[in-house]
């Protein structure tokens, strides 16, 4: 079996006590975490992983990604969210072809593994999930991940157009295929893409069948103040109320940004123990708003962290929104708004809760999966050493450049900042020919 000990380093466990090993050993066999202790013995054969400097704490989660979008990266900035989408993103969907989504979800898993996230909750296009699956395969990425349902509304390219119950049958049969496998790191779960995409049918029979246990429901939704007042327009109802009338909102389903949700909807997420993704950056870039984290906790909404897809953002770095988010919301005025070990909670268990796997990962504790990174805590921004608490230390002074060594299920996949699972310049050449030809043939 791989066995892998990671000695000496500061262990930000992030369990149910926030356990913290100011000097500890963390044992992972095969794909599990076996031991966490103040010295591990070395089982014979072991690989030996010398922490000493360096903070060993779970991967972080990232509950709302579009790996499909990494090449329309810096394609289109300063745009509000509607124009951003229909005049750029969907275009570049509909030309997107096999190899430029393999390119795309290749790239965007070699920049979330090297900057320290393990696990992501993706999601497609209308095309190419089985091309996307499978890099994340390659990749040894945990992706959970659905392609986009579009059956409706303005501004959809043809080419993305979907009949209803094609997209329903594609994503069944999607799913079939992929959820569960690679030794169930990888997983499927429906994407309707936002309410102004699809029909009221649809939206209906894809809450019948995300009440199947362990598959989830993933959607945009009360992103955009037009967002907002178009859905109004058209059903006489809040974004998210909307939704709850169709029945899509239950313990599975994620919500990414729900930056304009009112105090009704946030209620209403609650009750049905629905999960917000909160993606700072993507809403301060669009100039979307800034989203009712403080509310939404405060209802007792699971609230997790997502970069959102590289176009908006423009970075998958989820060290980034993870200072942001500790930052953002004390724009109202209070330093206690969120703190630094509320912020790593949001994007360790928060993720993990979103993604229905709080039993498996988020935090590092015995019998979980090993999903674990080493965060270099030796370097200058982080000088000079003394009383510091490594919460602290993490989100305020330490970035994705500091993650030095990547486990998911108890695979190394980074050492030395080195991918081991992709060749970086590969996938660097892979994107720049897909991105070059798919943005040559638009018109
Ligand atoms: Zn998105």
């Amino acid at each position: 079996m791989n066995t892998t000990l990671l000695t000496g380093g500061c262990v930000v466990t992030m369990d149910d006590a926030y356990t913290v090993l100011p000097r500890g050993d963390v044992l992972v066999e095969g794909a599990h975490v076996r031991a966490i202790a103040a010295s591990v013995a070395r089982p014979p054969g072991a690989r030996v992983i010398d922490c000493a400097g360096c903070i060993v704490m779970p991967g972080l989660v990232q509950a709302h990604v579009h790996l499909c979008q990494t090449l329309a990266r810096g394609r289109v900035d300063d745009a509000p969210l509607l124009e951003w989408l229909r005049g750029t993103i969907l275009p570049y969907e509909a030309a997107l072809d096999a190899e430029g989504a393999a390119a795309s979800a290749e790239l965007g898993c070699a920049e979330l593994l090297l900057s320290g996230t393990t696990a992501i909750l993706d999601m497609g296009t209308v095309r190419w999930q089985d091309e996307i699956f499978a890099a994340c395969d390659r990749a040894g990425l945990r992706v959970t991940s659905g392609k986009a349902m579009m059956d409706a509304g303005d501004g959809v390219p043809a080419r993305l157009r979907e009949g209803t119950r094609q997209s329903l049958d594609e994503s069944v049969a999607l799913k079939k295929r992929w959820h569960g496998t690679a030794g169930g790191r990888l997983r499927y779960a429906y994407a309707p893409r936002f309410a102004l995409s699809c029909s009221e049918s649809l939206l209906r029979e894809v809450a019948e069948l995300a009440r199947e246990p362990g598959v989830g429901m993933h959607t945009h939704a009360s992103e955009n103040r037009d967002e907002c007042a178009i859905v109004r327009e058209q059903t006489g109802l809040d974004n998210i109320a909307y939704l709850e009338k169709l029945g899509l909102l239950g313990p599975g389903a994620v919500l990414a940004h729900c930056v304009w949700a009112t105090p009704a909807e946030q209620a209403q997420l609650a009750r049905h123990g629905a999960h917000v993704a909160h993606c700072p950056s993507s809403n301060l870039k669009l100039a979307s708003g800034i989203a009712p984290v403080l509310e939404l906790r405060a209802a007792g909404v699971n609230v997790a962290i997502g970069a959102d897809g590289a176009p908006c953002n423009n970075t998958l770095d989820g060290f980034q929104e993870l200072r942001l988010t500790a930052l953002l919301h004390r724009a109202h005025g209070d330093a206690r708004a969120i703190g630094a070990r509320t912020a790593l909670e949001l994007a360790t268990r928060g993720g993990a809760r979103a993604l229905g796997l709080d039993a498996d990962i988020g935090s590092l504790a015995v019998g979980k999966r090993a999903d674990v990174i080493v965060v270099d805590a030796m370097r200058l921004p982080q000088a000079p050493r003394g009383t510091e608490d490594p919460y602290a230390m993490l989100v305020y002074s330490g970035c994705s450049r500091d993650v030095r060594d990547v486990l998911v299920d108890g695979r190394l996949v980074v050492r030395d900042r080195y991918l081991l699972t992709l060749d970086e310049g590969q996938v660097k050449a892979r994107a720049q020919a897909a991105a070059a030809r798919i943005f040559r043939a638009q018109p």
